[in-house]
């Protein structure tokens, strides 16, 4: 049986890795973060259940690292291809950790005791982590890793705090940058997502007033493991808010920007609302949206849920415009109230916007490196949407998840499951 290669350990990365596994097939699992989880390691709750994410997703992480079948080649990036289907000649390039993973016991001494703060891209940047670093709490494996664009001892060659003060002796300043060579018979390409930044969308306020964030950023200000630690909390005086507005298709269906869908923003802003409410039963929460697009089961159902139990109203607008009260910073959201022709007006303390899906930054660069095609959009063409819908341009090369069009978790999965069968028939 021959080897497959997987490129991004995200949930649908970590479940074609598992499928494939499972039935006796050797998985190399190549992930460019320290961390295998992807973006459902950072989310708090998953619309519809409403269950916790990582409760969901940490023992499938962990059964993937320790599973016989599955090499996780973590902080490591696919730079070259040779070959074809049932053949493939691969180079990964694995980034030095500075950190012997075969010492370190993940105790976390060195992160409390570095003195070097750097933005914290795995909570949204809404606080600092330090130099030596785990990306999270249930991060797999649970080993440091120094980021050598801020390490003082690697920048500048001073400190060296982590070093003394590691009773593992797990830190290895020395380490090197690995280029290790596979040969496999398929790929599967599962690299996900990233989101759009809506600093143009100047009429929304986004980086100008402080309480306007994004739906990624309030699922790590709602994450009991996120930088307030669960805590909604409102500039200037840090009070809870009592209502709080989101707003959908903020770049989303707009010709301008992003013309596709994200699929999975409706329900996601349903759920961040019901968590809302949840946590402060007293808030009012309220979604302006173009349509609302609860279109799989039970998903209406959900959706009246939230107006029954949660507090939420419906309002079927595109604000305008939002506008912030200097003194108190709340939120005053301009907007065409349809039934009565009216502009209306709604104040707020906390407005969440939902940004588009894109492709991961990274796409256009594994595309070219695998001779794959990525659609007018960037995302990664499959040959036929109907009829082959994980195979991509090259015979031997599948796709699954949100790298090759937005999708919740479940149709990630199911996508991962199809790949990794296609993948099984050139394992043999
Ligand atoms: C704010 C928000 C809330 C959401 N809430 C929900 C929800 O409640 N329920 C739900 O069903 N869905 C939700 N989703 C959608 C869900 O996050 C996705 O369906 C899911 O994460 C897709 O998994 P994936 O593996 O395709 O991508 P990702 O989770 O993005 O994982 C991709 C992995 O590939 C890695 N990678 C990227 N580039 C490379 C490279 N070049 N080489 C190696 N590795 C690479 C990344 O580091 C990452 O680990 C939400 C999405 C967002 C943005
Ligand atoms: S490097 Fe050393 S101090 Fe840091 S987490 Fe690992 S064992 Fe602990
Ligand atoms: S050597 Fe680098 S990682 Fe270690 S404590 Fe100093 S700044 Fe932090």
């Amino acid at each position: 049986m021959k080897d497959v290669l997987i490129i991004g350990g995200g949930v649908a990365g970590i479940q074609a890795a598992l499928d494939l596994a499972d039935r006796g097939t050797h998985v190399y699992l190549v992930e460019k973060e320290p961390s295998i989880g992807g973006r459902m390691a950072l989310l708090d709750k998953t619309m519809s259940t409403n269950d916790c994410s990582i409760c969901i997703l940490a023992p499938k992480m962990n059964e993937c690292f320790s599973h016989p079948n599955i090499d996780v080649l973590e902080y490591s990036e696919v730079i070259g291809l040779e070959g074809k289907a049932g053949d493939f000649k691969v180079k990964v390039k694995k980034k030095a950790k500075y950190v012997d993973a075969t010492k370190c016991t993940g105790c976390g001494i060195c992160m409390e005791k570095c003195p070097t703060e750097v933005p914290n891209e795995y909570n949204s940047y809404l606080d600092k982590r330090k130099a030596i670093f785990l990306p999270f709490p249930q991060a797999v494996p649970r080993k440091a890793t120094i980021d050598d664009r801020y390490c003082l001892k690697l920048t500048k060659n001073r400190c060296g705090l982590c070093e003394k003060i590691c009773k593992a002796g797990a830190i290895d300043y020395n380490q090197k940058d690995q280029i290790i060579e596979l040969n496999v018979a398929a790929i599967i390409v599962a690299v996900g997502l990233s989101l759009y930044e809506p600093r143009d969308l100047y009429e929304y306020g986004y980086g100008r007033y402080d309480n306007v964030h994004t739906w990624m950023e309030y699922e790590r200000l709602i994450n009991a493991a996120g930088p307030t630690h669960g805590h909604l909390k409102c500039s200037p005086d840090g009070r809870r808010p009592k209502k709080i507005a989101f707003i959908q298709c903020v770049g989303s269906r707009d010709v301008k920007r992003c013309p596709w869908c994200s699929s999975v923003c409706c329900m996601v802003s349903i759920k961040s609302a019901m968590l809302a409410n949840e946590h402060y039963n007293d808030l009012e929460s309220y979604i302006f949206y173009s349509d609302l697009r609860v279109f799989s089961k039970r998903f209406y159902e959900y959706s009246k849920r939230g107006e029954r139990d949660y507090k939420i109203t419906y309002i079927h607008a595109r604000p305008g415009e939002i506008k912030e009260d200097k003194r108190t910073k709340n939120l005053i959201i301009y907007y065409e109230d349809e039934k009565e022709g009216k502009v209306k007006e709604l104040e707020v303390e906390m407005v969440i916007l939902a940004t588009p899906i894109m492709p991961a930054k990274d796409t256009k660069r594994i595309a070219d490196v695998l001779g794959i095609e990525t659609d007018e959009h960037g995302f990664i063409k499959t040959v036929d949407f109907l009829k082959y819908p994980v195979e991509t341009t090259k015979p031997g090369i599948f796709v699954a998840g949100c790298c090759e069009r937005p999708k919740d978790i479940t149709e990630s999965v199911i996508q991962a499951s199809a790949a990794a069968a296609k993948a099984a028939e050139l394992a043999g």
